[in-house]
């Protein structure tokens, strides 16, 4: 389960429900919001035993899916300049196929790892060659090829020239997904060739995308937009977030309302509301209807 960055993440069900993936996105955003969960939920959706192309379907549990989070999956390459990755040959894979290369985080132990992720600065060309070896296989079947290169801003010069190759030609059924804090640190010949996908920070508070909400409703109050407004709402019924967030804005915009005009009637009103958002989480009450009537409370 992904959380926050709705509106990123219904974009990307939307496209992976239609077969209509661009072949290589970048992720762009400040570092730990969790845009490697968002990547790697996009993995899963085409590996795990439970998904239906979407994000908010991917168990994280199933075997698929557990391979991807030890960055072990035979079709899914991760890229981090925190570890590196080795080519190995093992007897059997999952799919019972034999002699299939796995790529693993180097570093048998914990100790091992972290002290390698300490001498790690960059993601070395070798890497980058691994990648490209796992993407030149011929796809079996309905495998998808995917790559998530972390902190992509780090591959050295060498290993960026040689993956501009790899992004100039993909081939069929490969997912190449980029992620940077510091996509200006990319060169432009790389960036050019993705799709960017920008991620704002900060889950708690208020982030860029609640801003912009806040925006959007304040309008559709002002304007007394009815129709957008319904239409909006309809969108928020079955999103836990996105509704709890709407309810909040509402019941703010109401509260500022008061504060500009106090008068009993205006207390009343913040009173019915805050009536009606208690009802509609406590209990299974029509929540498109509850917005409506909420909404109909400020215009
Ligand atoms: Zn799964």
């Amino acid at each position: 389960m992904v959380l926050g960055h709705e509106r990123q993440i219904d974009y990307l069900n939307k496209v992976l429900k239609r077969g209509r993936m661009a072949h290589a996105y970048l992720f762009s955003g400040p570092e730990g919001i969790g845009k490697f969960e968002v990547a790697k939920a996009i993995a899963k959706s085409f590996y795990c035993e439970g998904a239906k192309k979407s994000l908010h379907d991917v168990c994280g549990e199933c075997v698929q899916c557990r391979l991807i989070d030890s960055a072990a999956h035979p079709h899914v390459v991760i890229l981090d300049p925190k570890h590196t990755l080795v080519s190995k040959k093992v007897p059997r894979s999952d799919h019972g196929r034999t002699g299939m290369a796995v790529s693993r985080p180097e570093g048998r132990d914990g100790l091992a790892t972290e002290s390698l992720a300490k001498k790690r600065k960059e993601i070395p060309i070798q890497d980058v060659r691994e990648l490209k070896r796992v993407f030149s296989l011929a796809p079996q079947g309905n495998n998808w090829r995917i790559a998530i290169i972390n902190n992509a801003d780090k591959m050295s010069q060498e290993a960026a020239n040689s993956f501009l190759k790899l992004l100039e030609e993909p081939g069929q059924q490969t997912l190449i997904i980029l992620l940077s804090a510091y996509p200006e640190m990319l060169p432009q010949t790389v960036v050019s060739r993705t799709q960017v996908i920008k991620f704002f920070g900060g889950r708690a508070g208020f982030s860029q995308e609640d801003k912009e909400l806040r925006q959007e409703l304040a309008l559709l109050v002002r304007q007394r937009d009815l129709p957008r407004a319904f239409k909006f709402f309809e969108k928020a019924v079955d999103n836990d977030e996105l509704r709890k967030k709407t309810i909040f804005l509402l019941l703010a915009t109401a509260r500022n309302k008061l504060l500009a005009t106090p008068q009993r009637e205006s207390v009343m009103t913040i009173k019915e509301m805050l009536r009606i958002a208690e009802i509609m989480e406590t209990t299974n009450v029509n929540s498109r209807l509850a917005l409506d009537v909420l909404f109909l409370k400020l215009v």
